[in-house]
């Protein structure tokens, strides 16, 4: 190779570049070289380009390309990489330069990668996912493990999809939305991770994807890995037990913080096998649509999504916590009722409620400070920070206590306070530690004896370095004189130029500056000495101390997982009842039937957005629909702009919300549970991804069809649009009927074909409904409001008249419309009602299509008048 050739005639620093980059090849090389790292060739280039660097060339003839960033600033770069998706192995000097005469000895001592660093920029609710994908077994025995962990709190955590469950897996990775994913080299051959394939394309979002040995994902080498890892026999009391894929895919997870040579991961201290049907499932697309946690476009504010207007959390866990239940909601009526319960008794005590809300204030991330001291990378500042948030539990507890529901209670006599780990850290460290554990002085006096004596040694150590200057200034009478100290040179006594000459001859020149000389005596290096060694000493004895400080808090890491989660669900639930008091939120009745049904219902998200922008009122809106018996579809007809999609999306997000566990925007709410939650809405970005907005569409809908059950809900919004009128009508139609014959899922479906208002003729759980306007002098006037019936006519000229078109346009179209309209009451007429459903079909009318057809590929700027004439002539000879 290039870098071979190189490496022939190299120097030997460069020599162990070589070496570094050939072990590393998919990394970028940060190599210490004194103050700076560098980077060389290919690595060079690429950075000094994403991060403006100033290129440069290690040697002018031979050309090496070459980029340094000084070590003490290395940090915001390194994020900066990370954040854009590369991984990173520093290489750091093994000697002291100053100590050695050959060539220092370098090493990759850690790779850093977007999964295994930790970035202190993340977000309080967001998580920094590393995933690894193993499949094991093949055809129909297939299963596909999936083990996910974040490092920066040590949730660890996997699950398996059956029956070649590729496309859950998938699905389930766009919704957990990992940094970084490890997957076996030989997956390659069937399904291209990497790749364009179809089937990649739901892993588009995740930036970093790192192929590793396929022989790590075997049984025999990953499973022993877990089990050594959290020092058990057997997995199965983590729920792995039968589910070797997972295994398999958490122990090549550990095999690559291994490879990373990632230490301390004390706190990931247990391995949690989840099943997804435990939740209302939420696919990628729907979690999406619905906006639950990010903007569907990205770049658009966060205020459209459902987690900002329900984040009233107080601690960073509760909105992690809160994050993850909006992705995954609970399913089970007894659990949401237990969360019902609690968040009633809650909301319906204002003094209780606050004091619990307050004595949340002040807790820390305790898992991230966790994940902090654990990697090594947190300070004596950080544990104290910890041991602050440490000391508020006693105080959540006690409020907590005060509630009587039976979730409250339960969480009441479980939560650990760790009062003994506060107590730990509190009686080693210092109130207001330094930075650093090097600055000194971290350690309380009296943790250990000779630590105070070193103390007291130095300290009186310079107490008599000031009795020496004292002394000095009087014996040789040079007033400035003085006593200094500085790391090359230690003690010296200072003095000015022109007072050089009255200096005694027991002193000894150590140095001349050009304004001053610089000299020692014996009595001063005795000091010197004295002093310098107590505080090596002393800074030995801080460090052992802290060092063991870290050891038991790591022992403990378990329990404060375990509070932390505690404290998580308290806040969640503080929060939910908190947003029920204030904004006037319902307890909805959940149970088990086919029932979705709620009375006055308000969009959380656009309601408050209405609010904050003082535009108006929120219309609120009632939907009844029962899978068993009664409606099953409901079809909403009305103009653009008149409400439909935002009806579609509150029912999903009640839905959502009431499966969470909180109370609802609406004056009453009846839920029958949903197992999950299909969307099919407008266009999405996976059209920038150059996929043709029909094909996706149909492939969404090709999941609904295959996938829904009859408690299932389903949103269809605007189904069609992506194709020629005939073809979506048609389409529109069929799915339509399969969803009413043979699924009977709960289905809210919103369109402009007003040709499918027909179909509550033939199908006697469909309803339709229209959202209504008001037609006046001046226009129509959007109200907003569901109400039974079909729209009447399409109301998309007026809308188009508002928007602006010119008036000749709008003029033009309505005698357009006219005609279509007098052709369709024609073939209505002419059709016998015998032939029933074929009647309906002939009224999408083939024949104004052929005209809709032409007249759009008429050219019309290309006409001529005459042109025009003669095109309009034609046209209605066909009808
Ligand atoms: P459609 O899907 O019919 O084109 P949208 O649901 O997108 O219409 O709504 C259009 C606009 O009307 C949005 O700006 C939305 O905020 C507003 N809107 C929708 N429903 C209501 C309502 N019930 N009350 C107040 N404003 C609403």
């Amino acid at each position: 190779t290039k870098l071979a050739g190189e490496a022939a005639g190299a120097t030997p620093a460069m020599r162990q570049y070589f070496a570094a980059k050939e072990q590393y090849p998919d990394c970028l090389v940060f190599c210490r070289i004194g103050d700076f790292y560098e980077l060389f060739y290919e690595d060079a280039i690429l950075v000094s380009r994403v991060l403006q660097l100033t290129l440069t060339a290690r040697d002018r003839e031979k050309k090496q390309p070459m980029c340094g960033v000084p070590y003490h600033a290395a940090e915001v770069y390194l994020q900066k990489l990370l954040r854009l998706g590369y991984k990173v192995a520093m290489m750091e000097q093994m000697e002291d330069p100053k100590l050695t005469k050959a060539v220092v000895r370098r090493e990759v001592t850690r790779v850093l990668t977007p999964g295994t660093a930790l970035d202190p920029t993340l977000g309080a609710e967001q998580s920094n996912y590393l995933a690894s994908v193993a499949v094991l077994g093949s055809g129909v025995g297939q299963v596909c493990g999936l083990a996910l962990l974040d490092l920066s709190t040590g949730e660890f955590r996997a699950t398996e999809f059956a029956g070649g469950g590729w496309a859950a897996l998938v699905d389930e990775l766009g919704r957990v939305r990992p940094v970084e994913l490890l997957y076996g080299t030989g997956l390659l051959g069937g399904v291209n991770l990497a790749g364009e394939s179809e089937t990649a394309a739901g892993l588009d979002g995740i930036r970093t994807k790192t192929a590793v040995e396929e022989w790590v994902f075997t049984a025999d080498y990953a499973v022993p890995l877990v089990r050594n890892h959290f020092k058990v026999h057997s997995l199965d009391g983590m729920g792995l037990g039968g589910h070797e894929a997972a295994a398999v895919a958490a122990g090549a997870l550990l095999h690559y913080m291994r490879a990373t040579k990632q230490g301390g991961l004390e706190h990931v201290d247990g391995l949690r096998f989840y099943e997804r049907s435990t939740c209302l499932e939420l696919d990628a697309v729907s979690v999406r649509n619905l906006e639950l946690v990010e903007p569907l476009f990205s770049g658009e504010s966060v205020q459209t999504t459902l987690f900002y207007t329900m984040d009233a959390c107080c601690t960073p866990m509760g909105k992690r916590l809160l994050r993850a239940s909006l992705l995954r909601p609970a399913s089970g009526v007894g659990e949401i009722e237990a969360r019902l319960e609690a968040v009633g008794e809650a909301a319906g005590d204002l003094r209780r409620r606050e004091e619990l809300r307050r004595s949340m204030d002040g807790v820390l991330d305790l898992e991230r400070l966790l994940g902090r001291v654990a990697l090594d990378s947190a300070g004596p500042r950080e544990v104290m920070a910890l041991a602050r948030t440490l000391d508020c539990l006693p105080g959540v507890v006690a409020a907590v206590r005060l509630f009587e529901s039976a979730r409250w209670r339960e969480l009441g006599a479980s939560v650990d306070p760790l009062e003994d780990l506060h107590e730990m850290i509190v009686r080693t460290i210092v109130e207001e530690p330094p930075v650093s554990l090097g600055d000194g002085g971290a350690i309380r006096e009296g943790v250990d004896a000779e630590l105070d004596e070193l103390r007291e040694l130095s300290r009186s150590g310079r107490q008599a370095l000031a009795a020496i200057e004292e002394r000095e200034r009087e014996r040789t009478g040079i007033g400035s004189l003085k006593v200094r100290f500085n790391n090359v040179f230690g003690y010296y006594l200072e003095v000015t130029k022109a007072n050089a000459k009255a200096v005694p001859a027991d002193y000894e020149r150590k140095q001349t500056l050009v304004n001053a000389e610089r000299f020692t005596t014996p009595e001063l290096k005795e000091y010197e000495t004295k002093i310098l060694n107590a505080q090596e000493r002393s800074g030995e004895i801080e460090k052992k101390i802290f060092a063991e400080l870290r050891r038991q808090l790591l022992e403990a890491a378990g329990r404060m997982r375990e509070t932390a989660r505690k404290i998580a669900e308290i806040d969640l639930l503080g929060c939910f009842a908190h947003l029920a008091a204030l904004r006037g939120w319902v307890r909805p009745q959940v149970e088990e039937s086919g029932v979705l049904e709620f009375v006055q219902a308000r969009h959380p998200v656009v309601e408050r957005r209405m609010e904050e922008s003082g535009s108006g009122r929120f219309v609120p809106n009632s939907v009844h629909l029962d899978a068993d018996a009664g409606p099953a579809v409901l079809l909403i007809t009305g103009p653009n702009m008149g409400g439909k999609s935002t009806y579609l999306r509150m029912a999903a997000l009640l839905v959502v919300m009431a499966q969470m566990g909180s109370f609802v925007p609406a004056e009453r709410m009846r839920l029958g549970l949903v197992d999950r939650i299909y969307t099919r809405i407008g266009a999405s970005d996976n059209v920038a991804r150059g996929r043709s907005t029909f094909m996706v569409e149909m492939t969404e809908t090709a999941a609904i069809l295959n996938t829904a059950t009859n408690r299932s809900l389903v949103l269809l919004d605007e189904m069609g649009r992506g194709t020629a009128t005939y073809d979506g009508l048609s389409l529109a139609w069929a799915t339509v009927e399969h969803l009413h014959d043979r699924i009977g899922a709960r289905t809210l479906f919103a369109t402009h074909y007003h040709e499918l208002t027909l179909l509550a003729d033939r199908l006697a759980r469909l309803t339709n409904l229209r959202v209504t306007v008001k037609e006046t002098a001046g226009g129509i006037v959007f109200l907003h409001t569901v109400e039974a019936g079909p729209a009447s006519k399409s109301y998309g000229i007026e809308v188009a008249r508002l928007a602006g078109l010119p008036s000749g346009v709008i003029a033009r179209a309505r005698e357009v419309l006219k005609v279509h309209e007098r052709a369709e009451t024609q073939q209505v007429r002419e059709a016998s009602p015998a032939q029933g459903a074929q009647m309906q079909m002939t009224m999408f009318t083939p024949l104004s299509q052929r005209i809709v057809d032409r007249l759009a590929e008429a050219d019309v700027d290309g006409l001529t008048p005459r042109d025009a004439l003669n095109l309009l002539a034609e046209l209605q000879r066909e009808l």
